[in-house]
């Protein structure tokens, strides 16, 4: 098995929040609570849960749009947990990210072909006819037309934009690329399109996706692996196939459950969880899930489960899935 791309151990991201004239800080939300994960080349593993878990804080951490209060980020053998700015440059350009709206997150006052050249003047020092023979070999690697250099953002349907969004992403050749939400903003029918141009350029170029939806149908179809958050933790992290045949955590098992199915004579068990999200400022204590938990016992309100393998490959946080013990020696 090849060594990973990136490595996530332990991560935390809180966020203070502050009250009253002075901004005194009055609690913390805990936005991203001890998250670890492997990221290998070529793979894709899928971060799902509802809003508000935590996902996008994490994928946002990883590229280091904000700084993370603890934990540990390897990319490519580096750490780069820690560096600002300056000393984050070199690296930068083995982690990119695509974003949710294709259109807030292209500058409109820039052309497409100035749009996907910026990356590579800023690290390439490429220009002039050097930097549009790229720019048009990686349009045209995305599905547009190298003609398109010259049209601006607005011109552009939302399937485009985000496959201009890719191209920009792709022109430095990153091991990794962090997808928040890229396609949840498009039609169904744009969402396949561009869904299997990221597929094909994986393949391509080895890359490592670390794709983040709340879209079981669309994570079904891209992952490899799967991590579960909810409240700021990865409760459930499997295999895709074995996550969706036999989801071993609680919530997993509900969020798979209300999955819209293609097939309407195929039949999931339901499991419906009541209540809403608490507040990641006061998490629950003792399993986060077990005011919402149908399977919860006393021992869940006081005992925090660590996520733990209990199967190969298969890592769950919850007292109901301990690893079976070594037999006793005869
Ligand atoms: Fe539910 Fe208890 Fe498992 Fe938490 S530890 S998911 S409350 S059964």
């Amino acid at each position: 098995m090849t060594a990973p791309v990136l490595q996530v151990e332990k991560l935390i991201k809180h966020f203070p929040v502050v009250r009253g004239v002075l901004r005194h800080t009055v609690g913390q939300i805990k936005a991203v609570d001890g998250v670890s994960f492997d990221l290998r080349a070529g793979e894709t593993l899928c971060l799902v849960g509802e809003s508000g878990c935590g996902k996008s804080t994490v994928g946002r951490t990883l590229v280091k749009l904000m700084q993370p209060t603890a934990g540990r980020i390897v990319l490519a053998g580096v750490d780069v947990t820690h560096l600002d700015d300056t000393a984050m440059r070199p690296h930068r350009r083995r982690i990119q990210m695509v974003f949710q709206d294709p259109y807030a997150s292209l500058n409109p006052r820039l052309t497409a072909g100035e749009i996907v050249g910026e990356p590579l003047e800023n690290y390439e020092a490429l220009a002039g006819a050097a930097k549009d023979e790229k720019v048009a070999a990686l349009l045209e690697k995305v599905g547009l037309r190298a003609e398109a250099m010259v049209k601006y953002p607005f011109e552009f349907s939302g399937g485009q934009r985000q496959r201009l969004g890719l191209a920009r992403a792709l022109a430095l050749r990153p091991a990794v690329i962090v997808a928040d939400e890229p396609v949840s903003a498009l039609d169904v029918s744009v969402q396949a399109q561009v869904i299997n141009l990221m597929m094909d350029l994986q393949e391509e170029f080895n890359l490592a996706y670390l794709f983040i939806s709340h879209d079981l149908g669309v994570v079904e179809h891209i992952g490899h692996r799967i991590a579960v958050m909810y409240l700021g933790r990865i409760v459930e992290l499997a295999d895709k196939e074995a996550l969706f045949a036999k989801p071993l955590h609680p919530y997993a098992e509900a969020l798979i459950a209300a999955a819209p199915i293609a097939d309407p004579r195929a039949r999931r068990d339901q499991l419906v969880i009541e209540g809403d999200v608490p507040s990641p400022m006061n998490p629950p204590s003792g399993c986060h899930f077990h005011t919402r938990c149908p399977y919860a016992v006393a021992r869940c309100r006081v005992e925090d489960p660590p996520l733990r393998e209990v199967a190969p490959e298969r890592w769950v946080s919850c007292h109901l899935r301990e690893p079976a013990a070594p037999a006793a020696a005869i």
